[in-house]
């Protein structure tokens, strides 16, 4: 009996712990708030599959050679995103009509010429100083006797979607919306050769790092995998509670309220094997405190081969998932308090 009384003191103990964790938990879910749904909505709606549709087609054209990192398809493809900008009039952080952050030579491994990473950005009114950083990286991999890699999903689908999503801030911004918080636009280049864009622009950072609130990276959010040829309505997140719980639970939030797609975390395991949590430019952010989320669709088939093309994209989804992206930044962006980084453990 008394074995038995002190087990079940310890199993209290226990049990009311873990409850507290549970609790802090639940309560910093139930407290997450959207600032607005109204007008992220609708500004949202201004991404349609056609516009995704004519950025892409020009991406992952063959004129383009797989836009290798120095190459001459990747300064075309670059050159395309500042035109855009320009025309959109979504200006540089880096003034005088200045799009690129150039990467020289000495930075890129010895076969690659100099090479770029574009930016674009829209100023915060209350809190210019703090940035989000929505980033995708528009290289690919080139040319071989296989053939030209298009990368039209890799990553020509989050090349068009940040395009598509500066778009709509601008729009919302000429209309007298402007957000809260700076909002980088960045097109990093040397993805594919070891994330080296991204690690240039943390090694080169035109805000401070200590002021970037937080990186959502798209790489990969046009096509299906195999894991959901029956549903096709999802996307994987990765790394959204690593570093911000709080990061975590208003992105749940932001889906659950407008888009429900199926997030699925499965490649957000510590011990996935595949390690995606390191595998694009989000991780240099997140090596630096910065919270991130990773949105992509998996691998298939055609993942890294010359059969990743354009025809094989599926438009509705992509639009679906940049939408969700947008309004994920619009609510970070216009937060009354910048996200609050916890490692993971609510204190
Ligand atoms: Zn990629």
């Amino acid at each position: 009996m008394k074995i038995f009384f002190i087990a079940s003191a310890f199993a209290l103990v226990g049990s009311c712990s873990s409850t507290k964790y549970s609790t802090k938990l639940q309560n910093l879910k139930d407290g997450i708030q959207l600032v607005d749904s109204v007008l992220v909505t609708k500004y949202a709606e201004t991404i349609t599959p056609t516009d995704l549709q004519q950025h892409l087609l020009f991406f992952a054209d063959d004129g383009l050679h797989g836009r290798a990192t120095g190459e001459i398809g990747q300064k075309v493809a670059a050159q395309y995103i500042k035109n855009y900008y320009e025309n959109e009039s979504i200006e540089s952080p880096l003034g005088n009509k200045n799009y690129y952050q150039n990467i020289p030579k000495s930075f890129l491994p010895e076969s690659s010429n100099d090479s770029e990473n574009v930016l674009a950005f829209i100023k915060g009114t209350e809190k210019p100083d703090e940035v989000l950083i929505i980033s995708a990286h528009y290289d690919h991999l080139g040319m071989t006797q296989d053939g030209i890699f298009n990368g039209a999903d890799d990553n020509g689908s989050g090349t068009s979607a940040l395009m598509e999503i500066a778009q709509a801030f601008k729009t919302a911004e000429s209309e007298g919306h402007l957000p809260k918080r700076s909002i980088l636009f960045l097109h990093v280049t040397a993805e594919e050769i070891g994330k080296l864009g991204s690690e240039y622009y943390i090694k080169h950072p035109v805000f401070l790092l200590k002021n970037t609130v937080a990186n959502l990276n798209i790489d990969m959010i046009g096509r299906i995998d195999k894991s959901h040829s029956n549903n096709k309505d999802y996307l994987y997140l990765i790394g959204s509670d690593r570093l911000s719980n709080e990061l975590h639970y208003l992105s749940e939030k932001v889906n659950n309220t407008f888009y429900k797609i199926n997030l699925d975390y499965r490649y957000n395991s510590e011990n996935d094997s595949n390690h995606y949590y390191n595998r694009s430019d989000h991780y240099n952010f997140a090596q630096n405190d910065i919270p991130i989320i990773f949105y992509f669709n998996g691998e298939h088939e055609d993942y890294h081969k010359s059969t990743d093309t354009f025809d094989k994209i599926d438009f509705d989804l992509l639009a679906k998932r940049t939408k969700l992206i947008f309004a994920t930044a619009w609510e970070v962006a216009n937060l009354d308090h910048r996200i609050k980084v916890d490692y993971g453990i609510i204190n």
